[in-house]
């Protein structure tokens, strides 16, 4: 009989803080610039250099403890972490170590549960090493990435299955996003996750030994990655072998974790009080200036969208996904107050279209224009039909609605006399369907009704049109 294991997953992740210099020097925190020209002799670690800190950088970490409902420590400590690797000149990276800024809290899962967390420390990014195509042996090395701030939220080994480590990186991602903690760029870097996975017997309270996936650069790789270390360890103790505490990489274009490294314990780090930083120390009325400063978060939006706008909860959870696509809605539906027509227009055609252009940006149109075009076909202009062709020029070509209707021709046919003519077309051409909607088959009407929709490039008008054809299909029955 083969023992059944439960998976045990504990999640460490990197946030950079979006503020507008880095942590221990006025160097700006940008992506994307040439190579090491965002630095001085702070960052580089020159000797004789003394850090200051980045007071944003502090109040962007307990922003992001307030929202997770850690303890915010009144005092905590900034340690160094030593260690030698080149994208590292100072030879140790300045963290928190046994005291750090936030303790506990937790990360909901969006279903009722919630993943709790053991601690979100301080600390700054090191640079980055890159190997360039037809370089030989050649590592070159980025120092911009030095000193950016970072905050590291560690989770409990709470964690049992890769899916809910997705929703976990989902739920955690847009709660660090609106608060605009991190702008949650996973391309760039900006939210960076490694796994700890290990297994345990189902029904056993002590934890296995865990290893530590990195190079997790998705969420997708995330799950992937998990999912095939569950496998590997399985694999590795159903074959009677033990699990040894390591450091993989994630491969993610052959799927299979990599060893790296034996896996470094603390002591290796020779942690100890950072001397050129004194104890960080917050006094109540700066947290209550924290805790006043915090944007609405989530759950609170989504309640808020279904109170106030009358929204189903899944358009709501759909709708406040994103802090921006909920600033969206809210713009438009300003400009045009009838929420329920706005919210319908952005679950479907509008997510359509996203869709279709692969990615989960906006697309490139202004809530302004989007309720002008509403406005147009609330007013009679288009119709809906009409008035999604104009929304996919008005993506494509960045012109706004009144224009676009014109140039594409699409003013809504409400002339009954120019309408009848369509009517009696698609009739004439159809009588097996005209016969059975006769018959009591009502469903035809539908199929019909497009028909005449084609004919009018979508421009007729439904609230004529819809009367319209079963009177004239009901003038036929005699
Ligand atoms: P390390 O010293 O290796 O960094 P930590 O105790 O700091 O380990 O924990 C790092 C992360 O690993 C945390 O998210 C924690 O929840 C997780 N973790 C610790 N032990 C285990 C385990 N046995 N299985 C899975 N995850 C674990
Ligand atoms: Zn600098
Ligand atoms: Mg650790």
């Amino acid at each position: 009989m083969t023992a059944r294991y439960e998976p045990v997953i504990g999640l460490e992740v990197h946030a950079q803080l979006m503020t507008r210099t880095k942590i221990f020097c006025g160097c700006e925190n940008r992506f994307g610039a040439p190579p090491n020209t965002l630095v001085c002799p702070v960052c580089l670690g020159m000797p004789g250099v003394l850090p200051v800190l980045n007071e944003r950088a502090v109040e962007l970490a307990i922003r992001a403890g307030n929202a997770l409902g850690c303890d915010i420590r009144a005092r905590s400590i900034f340690a160094r972490k030593n260690y030698f690797y080149p994208d590292l000149p100072k030879g140790y990276q300045i963290s928190q170590f046994d005291r750090p800024i936030c303790e506990g809290g937790h990360v909901p899962l969006g279903d009722g549960r919630s993943i709790e967390l053991t601690r979100i420390h301080l600390e700054e990014d090191a640079g980055k090493s890159f190997h360039p195509e037809g370089g030989g042996e050649q590592s070159l090395v980025d120092l911009n990435r030095c000193g950016v701030p970072l905050i590291e939220i560690v989770s409990e080994p709470a964690i049992f299955s890769a899916e809910d480590a997705y929703s976990y990186l989902v739920n955690l991602k847009r709660i660090l996003e609106y608060t605009e903690v991190c702008d949650g760029n996973m391309e760039q870097g900006s939210l960076r996750c490694d796994a700890n996975v290990s297994l345990r017997p189902v029904g056993k309270k002590t934890l296995g030994t865990k290893t530590e996936l990195k190079n997790l650069n998705s969420f997708r790789a995330t799950r992937l990655g998990i999912e095939a270390e569950i496998a590997r360890q399985e694999k590795v103790l159903a074959g009677g072998g033990t699990i040894r505490q390591e450091t993989l990489q994630w491969d993610a274009e052959r799927g299979v974790p990599v060893a790296m490294r034996s896996k470094e314990e603390a002591h290796d780090y020779r942690y100890f009080p950072e001397p050129d930083l004194p104890p960080l120390l917050l006094s109540q009325q700066k947290l209550q200036a924290v805790r006043d400063s915090m944007p609405e978060l989530p759950a609170a939006k989504r309640e808020r969208f279904q109170t106030e706008y009358g929204l189903r909860e899944y358009d709501a959870g759909v709708l406040t996904d994103s802090a921006q696509f909920a600033r969206f809605f809210e713009t438009v539906v300003k400009h045009f107050p009838h929420a329920d027509r706005v919210a319908n227009f952005l679950m479907g055609p509008y997510l359509r279209l996203q869709k279709e252009q692969e990615g989960d940006d906006l697309l490139p149109v202004t809530p302004e224009a989007l309720a002008e075009l509403l406005a147009l076909e609330k007013g009679g202009t288009v119709s809906p039909a009409a008035g999604r062709q104009v929304f996919e020029a008005m993506v494509r070509t960045g012109k706004g609605p009144a224009d676009l209707v014109k140039e594409l021709g699409l003013e809504q046919i409400s002339d009954d006399g120019a309408l009848q003519t369509v009517v009696d077309e698609v009739l004439a051409a159809n009588p097996e369907q005209v016969a059975e909607f006769l018959g009591g088959k009502e469903k035809v009407l539908g199929f019909l009704m497009g028909q005449v929709m084609k004919a009018t490039r979508g421009k007729g008008n439904p609230k004529v049109l819809t009367p319209m054809l079963r009177s004239s299909i009901e003038a036929k029955r005699g």
